[in-house]
């Protein structure tokens, strides 16, 4: 039975605008399993999920909905790959709406990034995955690629692989470098299943951010690895999130940073008013329950209506 986690009254407005959001899919064919924390998991109930999010969807007339990353489990057998990527985004595709979505790292283990972004409809250029849009004047939305100088998704040989693997080789002392072993505190991010926003990608975004300043447009950042240590556990965060929280605290304009990795979902306001919010993972919920929401968007909040396992919330923004 579909749920809704709660109901929040906004002072009774109506949203500017509304969307779907699912993350964290990792839909195989292949039995339940556990996390490297014992966190059950289930492969192909996820699959049914996904499918009941976006009947969720459709029945509330959305105007877009956002995948928050990792449709593909990393288990999934790679001769499986491409046609588990086809049906799920097929399932998305039932959805009467654009699907924004980004790429995770487990999107990376099954597919090479010429073959995954064409796929996703990701607008990209040189393989990267970042991009912006906006559904309404009032807001844009800005996707990162937080795998942008990663280890895992470009070739071997790639600049951005050898730079993402000395920048691990300097910080994390394990043989395993997805095992944080010896790490304390933040310092437990510096694993291969993260990765980092690069310098052109940091410099766009600033330009980004200065024109949506102008346009007097409030913004909020996707990205599938979480940008605030307390809103996730530090072994999620991205690389180099304080790079890109500096940047974002330059301006006024952004209102929200969402994102996936962090299957248990998490959330925090910053130093700045900012709101970072973790939804929470549609893989490990237990047969018959849900995690997918769909978010209100207004002029000076949000409300997230989270479906049983997804928390609901309602952000309110700093001035
Ligand atoms: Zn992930």
């Amino acid at each position: 039975m579909v749920q809704e986690n709660g109901f929040i009254n906004s002072q009774g407005k109506l949203p500017l605008v509304s969307f779907g959001v699912i993350s964290d899919v990792q839909c195989a064919d292949i039995p339940d399993g556990r996390s490297f924390l014992g966190v059950p998991r289930y492969y192909r109930h996820s699959f049914l999920v996904l499918q009941r999010a976006v009947q969720k969807w459709n029945e509330k007339r959305l105007k877009f909905a956002i995948n928050f990353g990792d449709i593909v489990d990393g288990f999934c057998p790679k001769d499986q790959s491409l046609n588990t990527f086809k049906r799920i985004v097929n399932e998305f595709n039932l959805f009467n709406g654009p699907v924004h979505h980004m790429i995770g790292n487990h999107c990376l283990y099954n597919l090479p990034r010429e073959k995954l972004l064409p796929i996703l409809n990701i607008p990209s250029h040189d393989n990267l995955a970042y991009y912006e849009f906006s559904p309404i004047p009032q807001y844009r939305f800005v996707v990162l690629d937080g795998f942008d100088i990663s280890a895992i998704g470009w070739p071997k040989d790639h600049v951005k692989t050898i730079k993402a693997v000395n920048f691990l080789k300097e910080r994390n002392p394990n043989s395993d470098k997805n095992c944080p072993t010896g790490l304390v505190g933040r310092e437990r991010r510096f694993l291969m299943f993260n990765g980092a926003v690069g310098k052109q990608q940091l410099e766009w975004l600033d330009r980004v951010l200065q024109d949506a300043t102008k346009l007097n447009q409030r913004v909020v950042i996707c990205c599938h690895l979480p940008l605030d240590p307390h809103a996730a556990s530090n072994e999620a965060l991205l690389w180099n999130y304080d790079e890109v929280i500096d940047l974002i605290h330059r301006y006024d304009c952004v209102k929200v940073c969402i994102s996936g990795h962090d299957h248990k979902g998490g959330h925090s306001v910053d130093s700045h008013g900012v709101h970072h919010h973790v939804l929470e993972a549609a893989l490990e919920c237990p047969p018959g329950s849900n995690a997918f929401g769909y978010i209100d968007l207004f002029e000076d909040r949000l409300v997230l209506h989270g479906t049983d396992r997804m928390r609901s919330r309602e952000m309110v923004f700093g001035c």
